[in-house]
C-alpha cells in the first residue's frame, strides 16, 4: 500500500530532526486511561518528536539523552484540544475592525477611522463586535454615521450578536440595494441597518477570503491558539477554500495547530469526498462533515420541543425534516466521514439522536456520531445517546455567557437538560470540550473553570448555576485533553502524555489543581510544545529602562 502523506511526513520530520530529550523536574498533571488524576516528574522525547518515557520521578537517571530541560518545577499539562473551533474564522476576526466595548458610536467612529487609515488597500473594511446598549444613548449605528468616516470604500459592520450589521453607502451600493429595496420575511432595513434576515442583503455582496488572506488567518489563529495552550482543534465548518488555506500550510511547513477538519455540509463532498489520512506529521486530516439540526437559542433559533417561555408562539427552527437529516447524515455516513451535527434545542438534539440511532444499525457505534453543542437537552434523551455511541461536544463556556438569556428563554422548569455536563457523564456517554472560537475565547482556562465550578470568571452565580452539573477537575481535564483526542478519532496519538504519542504538552504559571476556579480561569500559558519542538513561548518581561513605551 503506498502511503504518499507518511513519506512526506518523514521528509519534514527529518529536516528539523531533533535528538532525544529530556525534560525533567516537573510538576506534570493529566489524566489517565482510569479517569483519575496522573502525576509525572519527567518526559523523554524521541528524535520523532513522540514520547519515549514518561516518569514519575523529576530527575531520573537515564543512560542517554542528548538534550536535558530543567522544567524547575514548572506545571506541565498535555496539550489541550479543542474539540469545536473555527480556525479560518478565529484569524479572520484578528484582521477585520475590532469593535467589541465600544464605549460610543463617537469610539466606534475613531476605531473604524484608524483602521481605514492602517488598512488602505482593503477592497472592503469590515468589524465586528459593536453594542449600541453600552452606548450612552442606546441609538442604533446609521449608514450616514459610517458615511462621515469612510465614504468613498464599502463598510460592513455586525453586531456583536450577529444578528444585525450596519452598511455605508458604499457598501449599499456595491451590493444593489437602494431606497426601494424591500426587507426580506424576518428581516428589518433602517437607515442601513440590516437586521436579521435582511443581513444577507450586505453580505452577500461582501468579497470571500482571498488566499493570501486565508493564509494570514490561518497564521494568526494558530499563533492565538498556541498562545492559550491548545495544540489540536476540531476544526468545525471548514470550507473547501479553509481545506486548502490548511494543505498549503502543511505543504510549507507551517502547521504547528493538529487540525482534525470537519468540513462544511454534504456539499463538501464533490471536493473531498472521503476522510483523509492523517497528512504533514499527524497535523491535518479531514474526518468529518459539519451538519445542522437548528440555530441559536439567544436568538430564537434553537428548535425546542415546548414553546419559548418568552415567546409562547415559537418552537424556533426546525431546519431539516426528520426524512432529511437521516438522507444528509447518511450520505456523509456512506462516504465514510464522522457525522457532527449542531443541535442547541431539546427538539433539536431528539431529532439528531433519532437520525443516529438509525444509522448506528447500519455503521455500528464507533463512528463516533457527533452532536455538537447539546445545549438544551430533555433529560429523558440524555440516557440515549452511550447506547448509540454519540459523542457530546460541549462548550463551558456557553454556560456562563448564556445561563440568563437560557433562563428567560426556557423559563425555570425546563433546565433540567441544560448544559449538562455532568449527567452526560453519568449516563455512559462521552464528553469532548470546546469553546466555539471565535463565538467564546479559544482559552482553555477559563472553560475548565466554568466546568468545575458553573461560575464566570468572576464568581457569578455563587455557589454555581445548577450545581449537580459541575464536573470534578479530572473529568473536566479529560473532556479537553483524551475526550477531544476520542471524538476526532485520534486517541492513538493525543490527549495524554504516553510513550508512542506525540509530545504536545504546555507550561503554565500555576497548579490549577491548588488554585481556585477564578485563578484557574486565569492561568497563563509560559510554553507550547508540538511534537517535541517548542512552537510558542511567552515573551520575557521587558527589563526595567526598556518600559514605558
Ligand atoms: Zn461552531
Amino acid at each position: 500500500m503506498t502511503r504518499p502523506f507518511v513519506a512526506l511526513a518523514a521528509v519534514l520530520l527529518s529536516s528539523t530532526a531533533l535528538a532525544d530529550t529530556l525534560v525533567s523536574n516537573v510538576n506534570g498533571i493529566q489524566v489517565g486511561s482510569d479517569g483519575k488524576l496522573q502525576h509525572f516528574g519527567s518526559l523523554l522525547i524521541g528524535d520523532d518528536g513522540r514520547l519515549k518515557q514518561v516518569m514519575a520521578n523529576p530527575t531520573p537517571r537515564l543512560s542517554r539523552f542528548d538534550h536535558m530541560i530543567n522544567g524547575e518545577g514548572k506545571t506541565v499539562l498535555p496539550g489541550l484540544i479543542d474539540a469545536h473551533g473555527h480556525v479560518l474564522d478565529l484569524g479572520t476576526a484578528q484582521m477585520i475592525v475590532e469593535l467589541t466595548g465600544t464605549s460610543s458610536l463617537a469610539d466606534l467612529q475613531q476605531r473604524l477611522r484608524n483602521y481605514a487609515a492602517e488598512h488602505p488597500n482593503d477592497a472592503w473594511i469590515i468589524g465586528f463586535g459593536w453594542n449600541q446598549e453600552l452606548w450612552p444613548d442606546k441609538r442604533f449605528p446609521t449608514a450616514a454615521d459610517l458615511d462621515a468616516v469612510v465614504p468613498h470604500r464599502p463598510v460592513m459592520l455586525e453586531r456583536v450578536d450577529g444578528h444585525a450589521v450596519v452598511a455605508n453607502s458604499a457598501a449599499m451600493k456595491a451590493a444593489g440595494v437602494t431606497s426601494a429595496t424591500q426587507a426580506p420575511a424576518g428581516g428589518r432595513i433602517e437607515n442601513g441597518l440590516f437586521v436579521d434576515n435582511a443581513t444577507d442583503l450586505i453580505r452577500k455582496a461582501v468579497p470571500s477570503r482571498t488566499p493570501a488572506q486565508a493564509d494570514e488567518a490561518l497564521a494568526k489563529a494558530q499563533e492565538q491558539l498556541l498562545s492559550v495552550g491548545v495544540t489540536s482543534v476540531g476544526s468545525m465548518s471548514t470550507s473547501v477554500d479553509d481545506w486548502e488555506a490548511m494543505k498549503r500550510a502543511g505543504d510549507a511547513g507551517r502547521l504547528n495547530v493538529r487540525l482534525i477538519a470537519y468540513l462544511s455540509g454534504t456539499e463538501s463532498l464533490a471536493a473531498v469526498p472521503h476522510p483523509t489520512e492523517w497528512m504533514y506529521g499527524d497535523r491535518l486530516r479531514a474526518v468529518g462533515i459539519k451538519l445542522f439540526a437548528d440555530g441559536a437559542l439567544g436568538s430564537r433559533g434553537a428548535w425546542l420541543k415546548q414553546p419559548y417561555a418568552d415567546k409562547p408562539d415559537s418552537h424556533g427552527l426546525q431546519f431539516h425534516s426528520d426524512a432529511e437529516m437521516l438522507k444528509l447524515a447518511g450520505t456523509a455516513a456512506a462516504a465514510g466521514f464522522q457525522v457532527a451535527t449542531h443541535a442547541i434545542g431539546d427538539a433539536a438534539n431528539a431529532q439528531v439522536i433519532s437520525t443516529y440511532e438509525q444509522l448506528s444499525k447500519t455503521y455500528g457505534r464507533d463512528r463516533r456520531w457527533r452532536i455538537e453543542h447539546f445545549q438544551i437537552a430533555d433529560p429523558a434523551d440524555i440516557p440515549r445517546l452511550a447506547p448509540a455511541g454519540i459523542i457530546a461536544s460541549m462548550q463551558p463556556t456557553h454556560q456562563t455567557s448564556d445561563r440568563l438569556m437560557a433562563e428567560k428563554r426556557l423559563g425555570p422548569n425546563r433546565l433540567a437538560g441544560a448544559y449538562a455536563w455532568q449527567s452526560v457523564l453519568k449516563s455512559g456517554a462521552r464528553l469532548a470540550f470546546g469553546t466555539d472560537f471565535p463565538v467564546e475565547s479559544p482559552n482553555p482556562f477559563p472553560g475548565l473553570s466554568a466546568a468545575i465550578s458553573r461560575q464566570d470568571v468572576n464568581g457569578q452565580p455563587p455557589g454555581g448555576w445548577i450545581p449537580s452539573e459541575r464536573l470534578t477537575f479530572e473529568q473536566a481535564l479529560s473532556a479537553y485533553t483524551r475526550g477531544g483526542a476520542y471524538a476526532g478519532f485520534a486517541e492513538d496519538r493525543i490527549g495524554a502524555l504516553e510513550p508512542g504519542k506525540w509530545a504536545d504538552f504546555v507550561i503554565v504559571d500555576r497548579d490549577p489543581t491548588k488554585v481556585n476556579p477564578q485563578e484557574l480561569a486565569r492561568t497563563e500559558v509560559l510554553e507550547t510544545w508540538v511534537g517535541g519542538r517548542k512552537v510558542w513561548e511567552k515573551a520575557p518581561r521587558p527589563a526595567r529602562g526598556e518600559r514605558g513605551k
